[in-house]
């Protein structure tokens, strides 16, 4: 048995079916719904499907568009990754902690592309507290690559990735604290975009790292994400670091020429531990920018080597503040509370059932890191060279307008490789980490097949704070250039799922 036919690849192309009236979004939702009922056991993608409510949402859309009310994307299906709280409905994020938590309120990302009329199918899974690169911590289980099923989507937005590569959801939200977008992007052969910090609303997105932590997109294009994202960002008086400026229309200058833009290569993003397939598709898609009109030059940003270790004391620091109010006595899980105990006794009780074990690691990492006689050595170090490596990626963007790279050093690996080794995890990371301590957005792009088994790998871009546009523009080329070459996009290469096959 396979899947139902997917209704298109990108929400592009919905946007255009539903004006025409090809399909109405009730026929558009029910057919993703048995998509994804079809997928499911296979990929575990989804921890909460809202069906009736999505049915409803779609009839209502039809109806606004029947009445020449509503905008472009009206009645366009899509998911959220479960980190965002969505009013009425079970928001866990990927934990045992929130396992029972429904959301009183939507996050303003939800609000957002609610208002615009978008259908949400479901919550998407992730792992445990957005903390992972494989999905494997998810208590509620691992989700499944797409395209080879023994191998992980990454994380800790693997839901969101593997659903749109398995076209089951058009679009998805997803978030991004150390490469959490990118990574599962590229090992799915996808886009993820993470914006500029405070581009996006961090209001009502359960906080892993507050510094760090942005919300985006996982799509099929440039042209989706650009779509998207202006309804679900802007600036929101009730996150303290929201950004007060308007949003560009980033589809008003995805077309625009490569001629003039300087592409900087980050020379430690190309050292040791990066595939040599990964590298060699990079090159190629370098010198197509090039023909298009780009100068290309070498950059060196000495710090950056030193990103996975900053990174791995800043956010457990932040996360052992943030992950405190689990506390047992607000909300979400409560466990030993018979009356004979203490506060502190059902606490600690629940907090030891709540959390996994990589969510445990984090939160004595960062509170010895935070701990009186260890903050200058470790927290104040680790502050100090995020202020270099800022500094080093402000010295690239002198000389370069984007700076491009690979996202991840190799394509999707199996199951169970790297769950014991968390610096083996960790270094996954590498390419991605350096763009949330600066601050600054990253897109990554499907960039070809770059491995024998015919696993996608990915592109990254980085722009300097507050210029996204550029990102859209450089990946909407590349995808330009892999439907001319290969007469289809890279997500046409993705297997179709042959669900109990
Ligand atoms: N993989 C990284 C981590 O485990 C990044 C996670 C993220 O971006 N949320 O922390």
């Amino acid at each position: 048995m396979s899947l139902p036919a997917a209704p298109a690849a990108t929400v592009a192309e919905l946007v255009r079916g539903l004006a025409a009236k090809r399909y109405s979004s009730v026929e558009l939702t029910r057919a993703y719904l048995d998509r994804v009922a079809a997928a499911q056991p296979e990929l575990n993608a989804f921890i909460t499907v809202t069906g009736e409510a999505a049915l409803a949402a779609a009839a209502r859309a039809d109806e606004a568009r029947a009445a020449g009310r509503g905008g472009p994307l009206t009645g366009v299906p899509l998911a959220h990754k479960d980190i965002f709280c969505t009013e009425g409905v079970l928001t866990t994020c990927g934990s045992k902690m929130l396992a029972n938590f429904v959301s009183p309120y939507d996050a303003t990302v939800v609000a957002g592309l609610r208002q615009a009329g978008t259908v949400m199918l479901g919550k998407l899974n992730m792992d445990e507290f957005a903390m992972g690169s494989s999905n494997e911590t998810s208590y509620f289980g691992p989700v499944r690559n797409p395209w080879d099923t023994a191998r992980v989507p990454g994380g800790s937005s693997g839901g969101s990735a593997a659903a749109v590569a398995a076209r089951i959801a058009p679009a998805a939200t997803a978030t991004d604290t150390g490469g959490s977008i990118r990574q599962p992007a590229a090992l799915c052969g996808v886009t993820g975009i993470k914006p500029t910090y405070g581009r996006v609303s961090r209001y009502g997105m359960i906080a892993f790292a507050s510094s760090l932590d942005q919300g985006g997109l996982i799509t099929v294009s440039a042209e989706d994400a650009a779509l998207l994202l202006g309804p679900m960002s802007g600036f929101d008086p009730r996150d303290s670091t929201s950004v007060d400026s308007p949003v560009p229309d980033y589809t008003a200058t995805l077309a625009d020429s490569l001629d003039g833009l300087t592409i900087g290569l980050v020379k430690e993003f190309f050292d040791d531990g990066l595939d040599a397939e990964c590298g060699a598709r990079i090159r190629e898609a370098i010198a197509v920018l090039e023909k298009q009109g780009a100068r290309v030059r070498e950059v060196s940003c000495p710090n950056l080597p030193l990103s996975v270790p900053t990174y791995y004391v800043v956010a457990p620091a932040e996360c052992s503040s943030n992950l405190a109010r689990f506390d047992a006595m607000r909300y979400g899980l409560r466990v030993g509370d018979d009356g004979t105990r203490s506060a502190e006794e059902v606490m600690s009780m629940t907090r030891e059932a709540g959390f996994g074990s990589e969510v445990k690691r984090r939160i004595i990492l960062g509170t010895y890191a935070l701990s009186a006689g260890y903050y200058d050595a470790f927290y104040g170090s680790a502050q100090k060279v995020r202020t270099l490596i800022q500094r080093d990626l402000a010295a690239a963007f002198a000389k370069a307008d984007v700076l491009v790279s690979p996202t991840a050093p190799t394509t999707a690996f199996k199951f169970g490789e790297k769950i014991d080794d968390p610096l083996a995890m960790y270094l996954n990371d590498i390419a991605t980490i350096p763009a949330n301590l600066a601050g600054i957005p990253g897109m990554s792009i499907p960039n070809g097949l770059a491995d024998e088994d015919g696993l996608p790998s990915g592109l990254q871009i980085l722009a300097p704070a507050r210029e996204d546009a550029r990102l859209y523009r450089v990946g909407a080329a590349l995808e330009a250039w892999h439907e001319e070459v290969w007469g289809k996009r890279m997500i046409d290469f993705a297997p179709e799922l042959k669900v109990g096959a």
